[in-house]
């Protein structure tokens, strides 16, 4: 377990990080243990030699479900088939390895830290401990657990809890506790799937009082509390009830602003999954009429969200949401893409954001996100130099996660999903 990395042109995952050639990175177990220019190979390392190929930070997922693997399914189905997983030993089985195959997509797509944020019968939490105990070689996962929602709510019936009251709340924040969760998800506003109508995509479904609750306890019990939040008035009750992360997010005003920075809170941005509901047509993600026009309000809102953050230094993390129509475990480099094409964030700066960014977001930068002396081995390899071109991330050609090795990682791709995307690119 001790690897030299030579030659390599390293991108270390900093802010305004450019390529240091001829670098050598070695490994020892879990940890980068030394960075050189030009060093020389110690005795019992094996050399992996990079001739030139780009060494950078593992990528961080902060935003995905693992039930599904963006083929898309109709809402009703799935909210049937979260209903009986829950009373079913042989369906949670089933859930399981799907779950792991999602993960196991994600890793060999070079994502070595995900953050799952709402998930069915803690399928996320059981895979998490068996990547940790070393059953399988996975990625680092974080994982929420059931999501506070309300009746009608957000992922009501599926990867969340519908609460009347902050009793309720608390009860399923401690559930998830019990059962060993690392961060807590509410769901504040609707979202695209169950607006009935055009234009209230962001409907506040979650009152002040359930978030509040919410987020005491959690805060409380050690855990940050991540929000879905869709539109102005939703984040700004998430951040009044004192939420550590927007998901998705929206247009801000002054309060909202001043709010952010005083929390300390951070948004995640997740362009792409709002932006294949607007764009492909909806016999193919399985949408209706109503569900495009909101999402392409969502997706207005996310781009001119992340871009107000990104002028007033308020910190934005970045996610894919995958499992939602069109969104498969490997589209991160999409959203790398498109957070640079949208928001106007240089190419490093993309890179940083979906490396040390995340990582800092996620409360993990003193272990990841970046290559450095004593952080974890999370690495990967391209061919190309992704500060020329993002896409390069596309194709990974080694994986590292905490030391393990993926010498030849591969992708199953689904081909008819990645086709309709690339026509938007
Ligand atoms: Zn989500």
């Amino acid at each position: 377990m001790k690897y030299a990395f030579t030659h390599a042109n390293l991108l270390d995952g900093s802010r305004d990080m450019e390529v240091r050639p001829s670098m050598t990175v070695l490994v020892e177990n879990d940890k980068i243990v030394s960075l050189k220019e030009k060093g020389s190979v110690p005795e019992g390392f094996e050399e992996i030699d990079l001739q030139g190929r780009y060494l950078m930070p593992g990528l961080i997922n902060a935003h995905v479900h693992l039930p599904g693997t963006g083929k898309p399914t109709n809402a009703s189905e799935a909210s049937d088939l979260a209903a009986k997983v829950d009373k079913s030993k042989l369906m949670q089985t089933v859930l399981s390895s799907v779950v792991k195959k999602n993960i196991l997509t994600s890793l060999n797509a070079g994502i070595t830290t995900i953050r799952s944020v709402g998930e069915v019968s803690y399928r996320d939490l059981a895979n998490r401990d068996m990547i940790n105990i070393g059953k399988y070689v996975g990625p680092r996962v974080l994982a929420c657990g059931y999501g506070v929602t309300v009746h009608g709510g957000h992922t009501d019936g599926l990867m969340g809890i519908p609460c009347e009251t902050p009793e309720e709340c608390v009860k399923v924040i401690r559930d998830n506790a019990a059962k060993g969760a690392d961060w807590i998800k509410i769901f504040v506003t609707g979202g695209v799937f169950d607006a009935a109508v055009k234009g209230e995509p962001g409907v506040v479904r979650m009152p002040y009082e359930l978030a509040k609750a919410s987020c005491d306890e959690a805060h409380k019990l050690g855990f940050k509390v991540a929000s879905h939040t869709e539109s102005t008035e939703g984040v700004r009750i998430a951040l009044k009830a004192g939420v550590d992360t927007i998901e998705h997010g929206a247009r801000m005003d002054e309060e909202i602003i001043r709010l952010y920075k005083e929390n300390g809170s951070a948004v995640i941005c997740t362009i792409i999954p709002a932006l294949a509901i607007a764009r492909l047509p909806g016999e193919m993600t399985k949408m209706t009429e109503v569900n495009q026009y909101n999402a392409e309000v969502v997706m207005e809102n996310i781009i001119e969200s992340a871009k107000q953050a990104l002028a007033n230094d308020i910190p934005v993390g970045l996610g894919t949401d995958a499992s939602c129509p069109y969104i498969t475990h490997y589209a991160l480099w999409r959203e790398v893409y498109y957070f640079a094409k949208f928001c106007g964030a240089s190419n490093a700066f993309a890179l940083h954001t979906v490396t040390l960014r995340n990582a800092e977001i996620l409360g993990l930068s003193e272990i990841t996100g970046s290559i450095e002396d004593g952080k974890c081995a999370d690495l990967i390899v391209t061919e190309q130099n992704p500060l020329e071109d993002l896409t390069a991330l596309k194709d990974v050609s080694l994986v590292m996660a905490r030391g393990h090795f993926i010498r030849e990682p591969k992708v199953k791709r689904i081909d008819y999903i990645d086709q309709e995307l690339d026509k938007l690119l």
